[in-house]
């Protein structure tokens, strides 16, 4: 069943069935979650407390100039669908303004649902690669025990150690990293061979990378806040984690790297030229 890469379109379903779709949600990620004032988010909010623009039918009264009004930070944030089905599957549709006395439960199994939604997109995207049958299976038996867990109650989901999943799972998406980046280091010529290719956690904040090629380089971790990367070569490079806030992507060609999420690209800057994995989409506050 898991010969090398599992069949694309289920890979590919998976992905798909990873998207948000606020009309179903009760505007979770405007109540639930705690956001302390920045250049992303115009004033302190505290968790459970309700947007003072979230409007009661649970849209954004000011979402048309999020950015211009200092949230750039929501158009920025992408909950993958954890929102919807905390909403419609953990609490069948109850909500929490009608019904308050389950508005607490809602808003602590949301950022739960959230991570483990996150978790899941990885391993979605992992199962799109060639990788041995082994290693298939067990990203895919880890997907589904995830997608288990997002069908159980409020209770069994706020007693879920994350860090129990999340461990595991980082070791298995290592081991993809490694596998496909080694095969890909291994068709450039011996010269390039010779670069580092490992810059986990680096702190290139500000940095000047315009046109450099950094294929397949392992990024994990790392802090590219602001930095230049216009017209860069980033095909194959692991994004797992990586702070690319303001980062210019303008030119970029990013079309085969690794675990970048929509978020990511939506937190830096680029332009028409900048070339984007199939499953992202270009973010609309992007100047052409
Ligand atoms: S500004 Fe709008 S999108 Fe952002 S948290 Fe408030 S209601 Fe939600």
């Amino acid at each position: 069943m898991f010969g090398g890469k599992i069949k694309g379109n289920t890979a590919k379903k998976m992905r798909v069935s990873l998207q948000a779709e606020c009309q179903n949600c009760f505007g979770l990620c405007c109540t639930a979650l705690n956001i302390v004032a920045s250049s992303d988010f115009a004033m302190n909010k505290a968790a459970g407390t309700p947007c003072l623009h979230l409007q009661a039918d649970y849209s954004c009264h000011i979402h048309s100039s999020l950015r211009e009004k200092g949230f750039k930070g929501c158009t920025v944030f992408d909950c993958l669908g954890a929102g919807q089905m905390v909403s419609q599957t953990t609490f069948k549709g109850q909500d929490w303004r009608k019904h308050p006395q389950i508005a607490e439960n809602m808003f602590r199994v949301f950022p739960i649902m959230e991570q483990l939604y996150e978790m899941m997109a990885y391993l979605a995207e992992a199962l799109s690669y060639e990788v041995s049958s082994s290693l298939a299976e067990k990203l895919h038996n880890q997907f589904e025990q995830l997608q288990h867990l997002t069908r159980q109650d409020a209770d069994t989901l706020l007693a879920i150690d994350i860090m129990t999943y999340r461990m595991p799972i980082n070791a298995l998406l290592l081991e993809t990293s490694e596998h496909i980046r080694h095969h890909l280091i291994s068709k450039v010529s011996d010269a390039k061979t010779k670069r580092k290719y490992n810059y986990r956690g680096v702190d290139w904040v500000g940095k000047n990378f315009k046109g450099k090629d950094l294929t397949a380089t392992d990024l994990r971790g790392a802090y590219l806040i602001a930095a230049n990367l216009q017209n860069a070569d980033l095909r194959g490079v692991d994004f797992i984690g990586v702070d690319l806030r303001d980062a210019d992507l303008s030119g970029a060609n990013l079309s085969t790297s690794m675990f970048l999420t929509q978020m990511q690209i939506n937190s830096a800057k680029g332009n028409h030229k900048t070339i984007l994995p199939a499953h992202l989409k270009r973010p609309s506050h992007w100047n052409d």
